[in-house]
């Protein structure tokens, strides 16, 4: 671009360019940026139990207790997961007072939409949704291919949906608006899926990620019942679903063991700890060789390409060193190129953040260093960034605070 270079630019290996980082980070941290990471989410009312909470034979016990027929569960998982209506009073082929017995007792409404923000010419949709509690999460629905709307983009039509594991998020990565905001307490397998109901409302969804506000492996449980929920009753390909996690090893190596082929995404962000540490303050505790090593067993066990998620941040992450240095840990222990795929988000600054994207130059270098040693990459685009919808900009939580200190 035209902008002079400035001094740390393109620094030549080791010493001096770390210490721009360091003093960079150091700044962030005094300037009370950096939060520290909480797994335990603070005690107060569970979210009232919906139909997508229970088990299978918790439904059909349900059902039993109330008086019905056991039929009757298999017809209202068939419409709340297979039909594009989540209001049991107008599922007809059920008796009138079954439907509002059962509407007042397994359908509490879970998500009440408060915002509604479009771009891309209404093909993307953030939603804000506020929780029983008062809680607030957020989802984005990206529809690509429409016909006649351009900037939808080409191929065929699709449409991913991006959503939350958690309100809030406890591990206080200091680039990312969520975890800014700190955990405000996880999400009910219930509250999970209704964000994927309301979005298939809307469009024939292709892709769901969990890429939304929150730390999905975290939360570990309700996430791998409503992934079971979306690949069993609702009929979603596991191939279409992806976790992404901030890396927590015990976690990954579990959910590679559960038989559910869903692509794993790992944000790793650096290729080194010192770096990695202030980035992503959990590498504390599982630092990057064995992170890259659990990604890389979760291939093994899946056979599910592994992404690596890397935000680009300007002067911070994005050196040829360390382009070179990702090449080597992704390739290394004779792991080779194919189970792996880059993908390099340019940084969506947060409010007042400090750092911001990468330079296109710099950019374009990282993709040729990782393309000449044959590792699968690409530049994610920044869909609803002018919304506050692109990956990292979601803040439900705390945006009342924001700008009013
Ligand atoms: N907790 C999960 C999901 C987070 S969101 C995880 O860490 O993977 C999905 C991706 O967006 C993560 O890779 C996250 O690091 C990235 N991200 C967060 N803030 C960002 C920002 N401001 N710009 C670009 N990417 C960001």
């Amino acid at each position: 671009m035209t902008e002079p270079d400035a001094a740390g630019d393109r620094a030549p290996e080791g010493l001096e360019a770390r210490d721009v980082e360091a003093d960079e980070l150091e700044r962030h941290a005094r300037e009370g940026r950096v939060r520290p990471v909480v797994f335990k989410t603070p005690a107060g009312p569970p979210p009232p139990t919906h139909w997508a909470d229970l088990k299978a034979s918790e439904r059909v016990a349900a059902v039993l207790a109330a008086g019905l027929p056991k039929f009757r569960a298999a017809q209202i998982d068939r419409h709340y997961f297979r039909s594009n209506s989540d209001d049991p009073t107008r599922w007809t082929d059920l008796p009138l007072a079954v439907r509002t017995d059962i509407a007042r007792d397994f359908f509490p409404r879970l998500l009440t939409p408060i915002r509604v923000q479009t771009a891309d010419a209404g093909t993307t949709v953030k939603t804000l949704w506020r929780l029983h509690d008062g809680n607030m999460v957020e989802s984005v629905l990206m529809r690509y291919g429409v016909p006649g709307v351009p900037s939808s983009g080409s191929g065929r039509q699709r449409a991913t949906l991006c959503f939350s594991s958690q309100a809030g998020c406890g591990m206080a990565c200091p680039f990312c608006a969520t975890g800014q905001g700190g955990l405000r307490r996880n999400l009910s397998t219930g509250e999970i899926i209704a964000q994927v109901k309301e979005a298939a409302k809307a469009a024939k969804l292709t892709n769901v990620v969990l890429m939304g506000m929150g730390e999905p492996l975290a939360n570990y449980k309700r996430v791998v019942r409503s992934l079971r929920v979306m690949t069993g009753e609702m009929g979603l390909s596991a191939r279409g679903i992806t976790v992404s996690t901030v890396g927590l090893v015990p976690r990954m190596r579990e959910l590679a063991a559960e038989g559910l082929p869903v692509t794993l995404a790992v944000s790793l962000h650096a290729p080194d700890d010192e770096l990695r540490n202030a980035l992503v303050p959990v590498n504390e505790r599982f630092g990057v060789a064995e992170v890259v090593e659990a990604a890389h067993e979760y291939f093994r066990a899946t056979g599910r390409r592994v992404s690596i998620e890397y935000a680009l941040i300007r002067d911070v992450n994005d050196q040829t060193f360390r382009a070179d240095a990702l090449a080597d840990l992704l390739v290394g222990h004779g792991r080779g190129t194919g189970w792996v795929h880059v993908n390099l988000i340019p940084l969506n600054p947060t409010p007042g953040s400090k750092w911001t994207a990468s330079r296109p130059r710099d950019a374009d270098e990282f993709v040729r260093r990782l393309e000449r040693r044959r590792v699968a990459v690409t530049i994610r685009d920044t869909r609803g960034r002018e919304i506050d919808g692109a990956c990292g900009q979601l803040a439900a939580a705390e945006r009342p605070g924001v700008g009013s200190d």
